[in-house]
């Protein structure tokens, strides 16, 4: 047990890699040991979490979308309708051939997104202009065969928690709206998990296939790599044609709609852990940790009044939706912090002999280790008020590490040394030439045009024509 109890508990997360690894084994996150390459399987702990970040996901949806569920088998002759669009994802299709023994006569593809498998059914669904906007969403598996090193909800061959949205409206210019709408939402449901994403619109290059434009949205994780948490994409009108998907306007003419889709996967779950966790172990913002208290009775023989004590806390708690472990089981409390410190757990009360008699328990935050001592008589509103401490901090302290870690650049040396520890915006005259040779040079991506920018003047860090626009360039996963 004296092994257990040592201060770290994980290697140390300026080795990224090793620690990441660790944590989503030790904090029961995710086993990597199914054996299929690129496939894990979620611990029951890391998927109660899942459930938690994906509830909020829908909360915020819920609004205005409608949830649904597709197959996830497409037909070849639906998938091979979208020439750009079977470009960009043709190497990485799984394919079904068979039914037992006898080949199919049309193959099927395991989804890897599901613009085809969805639109088809969109031209039968949308009549008239009183259908629209038409805003639809699911959360499924999707299958690609990544070529790269797989990686633990990062890089996966299936990615088992693909939200897909998938909408349609009248006009260009609506679809333009819902675009910025969908990066405004997965602002929001990102600050749930403390965590300041970056959007900005892709370069063409990297626009989703068969878009016209995408924006996305960046999160900076320790080692200095972006993580692309959230994209969203306006498909203009290039769908619909494809699949014929029409309207009767107010006038009674037939006019093609217009489509986005927009996306966020388990990333969001990778981006959580590593951002916040520590050498300790896991640390969950309280909106979506799976256990938020842990009650650690301070006995040394059975002392059933302190018992009595936690659980009566428990159960307040509990009256007010808190999500409560007491753990009454014989181990010593130093392994029992250990135990709850690597899950995560944002608050733990300590309640002993000492601390009945003044009707009172030891509040310890998990993020910053301080404690203090609070009364047992309003004790759930102590808690409450305590999460919404330490959910504030917890992303006060990731966004100064943000804003830290972007630096203007003014020139290529400038940026190739700024994104070995983070991100750096550059002007850039927007031609694809510069930006490829800028990527090329530097050895990272363009991640695009931030969004909120207020622009500015400047040359471009290539070739030195004046430039309007800044664009941030990282290292990217
Ligand atoms: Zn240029």
């Amino acid at each position: 047990m004296a092994e257990q109890e040592k201060e770290a508990a994980l290697p140390s997360k300026e080795s990224f890699s090793e620690w990441y690894n660790d944590i989503l084994q030790k904090g029961e996150i995710m086993d990597v040991r199914y054996p299929v390459k690129g496939l894990y399987v979620w611990y029951p702990f890391g998927f109660n979490l899942r459930r938690n970040v994906y509830d909020i996901m829908r909360k915020l949806l819920d609004k205005d979308h409608q949830e649904t569920l597709f197959p996830l088998l497409i037909p070849e002759n639906e998938f091979m309708k979208e020439a750009e669009h079977i470009k960009g994802f043709e190497d990485e299709v799984y394919w079904v051939t068979h039914g037992g023994v006898s080949p199919l006569d049309v193959k099927l593809a395991l989804r890897p997104t599901s613009e085809t498998a969805i639109y088809p059914m969109y031209k039968l669904w949308v009549r008239s202009h009183a259908d629209l906007p038409l805003k639809l969403y699911q959360i499924v598996n999707t299958f690609r065969y990544e070529t790269k090193h797989t990686r633990p909800l990062i890089r996966l061959r299936e990615i088992t928690s693909f939200k897909e949205a998938h909408t349609v409206h009248a006009t260009w210019e609506d679809a333009a709206a819902q675009v910025d709408e969908a990066i405004r939402l997965y602002t929001e449901f990102y600050r749930k998990l403390a965590i300041p994403v970056l959007p900005s619109k892709r370069p063409d290059w990297d626009k989703f296939p068969g878009a016209d434009y995408t924006i996305a949205t960046d999160a900076l994780m320790p080692d200095g790599k972006t993580l692309q948490v959230g994209t969203a994409h306006h498909l203009g009108d290039n769908f619909a044609k494809t699949f014929d998907i029409q309207y009767e306007d107010s006038e009674g003419e037939q006019v093609y709609v217009h489509q986005t889709c927009y996306g966020v996967s388990e990333r969001s779950v990778a981006a959580l852990i590593s951002i916040h966790g520590d050498e300790k172990g896991l640390v969950m913002p309280p909106e979506v940790a799976p256990v938020q208290v842990v009650i650690i009775p301070i006995v040394f023989k059975k002392a059933e009044d302190v018992l009595q004590a936690c659980e009566e806390v428990k159960e307040k708690l509990e009256a007010v939706g808190i999500r409560v472990k007491l753990d009454a089981s014989d181990n010593r409390p130093g392994a029992k912090y250990y135990k709850w410190e690597m899950k995560g757990v944002p608050v733990r009360l300590e309640i002993g002999p000492r601390d009945l008699k003044n009707n009172a328990a030891m509040l310890a935050r998990r993020d910053t280790g301080e404690k203090q001592q609070v009364s047992l008589d309003n004790i759930e509103d102590e808690v409450l008020s305590m999460f919404s401490v330490i959910q504030d901090s917890l992303y006060e302290k990731a966004k100064q590490e943000v804003d830290r870690r972007i630096l203007d650049c003014m020139s290529l040396d400038e940026v190739k040394k700024n994104i070995t520890t983070g991100i750096a915006k550059v002007f850039w005259c927007g031609e694809k030439d510069c930006g490829l040779k800028l990527e090329d040079e530097v050895g990272a991506g363009i991640l695009g045009i931030p969004t909120s920018q207020e622009c500015c003047q400047g040359k471009c860090v290539v070739c030195g024509a004046d430039a309007g626009t800044m664009v941030y360039v990282a290292r990217t996963y």
